[in-house]
């Protein structure tokens, strides 16, 4: 069996450390994946010090895997030895539910099975991309297209199809007034997605400093949460709010700033809930919303919207050594605008 180098979290309390363990050998419809970069997901954070209690330890975190493809099963159709492949948040689910059967297996029924943290369907624990090796079933494969680069690609494989996807779902179109709150690895890639499709894109931040990237990233207008007259000036304004911050906040204030018949889509999720009033909802008839990654065939057609487009992360590289640091930065919210391990380190660890 392929043995991986990975780093770890042992338990919620401790730093990741490094950690070996071994990946299956590919069954038929399996390929083997050399990955060469990860991105670092505020997902990640939250799993590795347990915030939504669902901690499984040892956890190897990382779903936004970008690599070569080293080995493939027999029955293996899509993907070739040395093909560019990119795996996210879901490395199976049970494929007959009626998501499944729709292509949205990030709402299985049963259950699908995260990338890591979760079971495989023969009970395996799985763990992610903070590694050198996975091997993933083809289905749950996408490919990366040519002209991406693949360190600014794999944040995509989470990130990139978080924002892609309920812009698509809520039918975001040109000329909509959106507003983006929290520009972090999500809120980036948002900013860059919905100005691509031609909306209108104001950045809502708590950090002064980010105002001359947001315009850099395509943003129209940038606006400050922490002054007290933004939330009047802003009242009433926008078509769509999507929230991209992983803390608690207020969820009333930002439902003013949107126009009648508005809806806030929610994408950050907090590890506490926020109390809720009606009457921003009722006196305008806005909506409130969520929304989960996407699905395989979903992401593969972001990865080809990004390749058409000219998109891709901002990224900051990094040896997996500087993990836990890139974590105690993330939350000062100072990632510009994602961290990606560059795996060659974890090669050269001894
Ligand atoms: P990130 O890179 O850390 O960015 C979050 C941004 O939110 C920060 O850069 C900061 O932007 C803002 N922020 C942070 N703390 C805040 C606070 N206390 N109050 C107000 N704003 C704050 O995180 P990310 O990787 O984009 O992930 C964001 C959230 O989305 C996480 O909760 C993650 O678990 C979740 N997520 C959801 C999905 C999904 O499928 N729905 C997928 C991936 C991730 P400013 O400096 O601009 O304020
Ligand atoms: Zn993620
Ligand atoms: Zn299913």
């Amino acid at each position: 069996m392929p043995i991986a180098r990975a780093y770890a979290a042992q338990s919620a309390r401790v730093p990741l450390t490094p950690f070996s363990m071994e990946r299956r050998e590919p069954r038929a419809h399996d390929v083997l994946i050399d990955i060469l970069y990860c991105g670092v997901c505020h997902t990640d954070l939250h799993h590795a010090r347990d915030e939504w209690g669902v901690g499984v330890f040892p956890l190897v975190p990382g779903h936004e895997i970008v690599g070569r493809v080293a080995k493939a099963g027999g029955a293996v159709t899509r993907f070739k030895v040395g093909d560019a492949v990119g795996v996210g948040c879901l490395v199976d689910s049970c494929r007959d539910c009626a998501p499944c059967r729709q292509g949205e297996e990030q709402f299985c029924i049963p259950g699908a099975v995260g990338t890591y943290g979760s079971r495989e369907r023969d009970g395996a624990p799985t763990q992610g991309g903070y590694s050198t090796h996975i091997t993933v079933d083809e289905n749950y494969v996408v490919r990366i297209p040519e002209s991406l680069p693949l360190d600014r690609a794999a944040p995509l494989l989470c990130a990139g199809i978080t924002a892609y996807s309920p812009l698509r779902h809520y039918g975001v179109k040109a000329g909509d007034k959106v507003a983006v709150v929290g520009l972090g690895g999500l809120g980036h890639l948002t900013v860059k997605l919905a100005k691509t499709m031609g909306a209108e894109v104001t950045v809502l931040s708590t950090s002064p400093s980010k105002r001359d990237d947001a315009l850099a990233l395509g943003a129209a207008h940038f606006a400050v949460t922490s002054d007290t007259d933004t939330f009047t000036k802003l009242a009433e304004r926008f078509d769509f709010v999507l929230d991209t911050v992983p803390a608690a906040h207020d969820y009333n204030a930002y439902l003013g700033l949107l126009k009648v018949d508005g809806t806030m889509i929610l994408i950050g999720v907090p590890t506490h809930p926020t109390p809720l009033s009606a009457f921003p909802l009722v006196m305008r008839r806005r909506k409130l919303g969520g929304s989960l990654i996407g699905g395989i065939r979903e992401t593969q057609e972001m990865l080809d919207f990004c390749a058409k487009h000219d998109v891709a992360s901002d990224i900051e590289l990094i040896p997996i050594q500087k993990i836990n640091e890139a974590y105690e930065r993330m939350l000062k919210g100072e990632v510009r605008y994602r961290f990606v391990i560059d795996t060659a380190s974890l090669r050269a660890e001894r």
